[in-house]
């Protein structure tokens, strides 16, 4: 087990989606943590970039739910990628 927290979030994929909120959204952050792998980068460069130090960004913070993210994140060998819903500001996890 990795440590990331494995909960969050009501139910079903369309729960996902809307709310009474308002469309879903995802905020995703990489921390200090970050070696610099290049996984990210490479498997998912439409929410993660490299600048000059080779340090990664994230494209958008705010992404719309995309199962193929939280993979990314799970993948991260330093765990320095967090998926958060952007309303709750509650974990996102591929449990939910
Ligand atoms: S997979 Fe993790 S450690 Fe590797 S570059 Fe991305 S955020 Fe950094």
């Amino acid at each position: 087990m990795s440590g990331r927290q494995r909960t969050a979030g009501p139910g079903p994929d369309t729960a996902r989606t809307t709310g009474a909120a308002g469309p879903q959204q995802w905020r995703v952050t990489v921390d200090r943590a970050c070696r610099r792998t290049g996984i990210c980068t490479a498997s998912a460069p439409r929410y993660f970039t490299a600048d000059e130090q080779n340090r990664t960004r994230v494209v958008s913070e705010l992404v719309a739910p995309d199962e193929d993210l939280l993979a990314v994140a799970e993948s991260c060998p330093a765990e320095a990628i967090s998926v958060t819903d952007r309303h709750t500001g509650l974990p996102v996890t591929d449990d939910d």
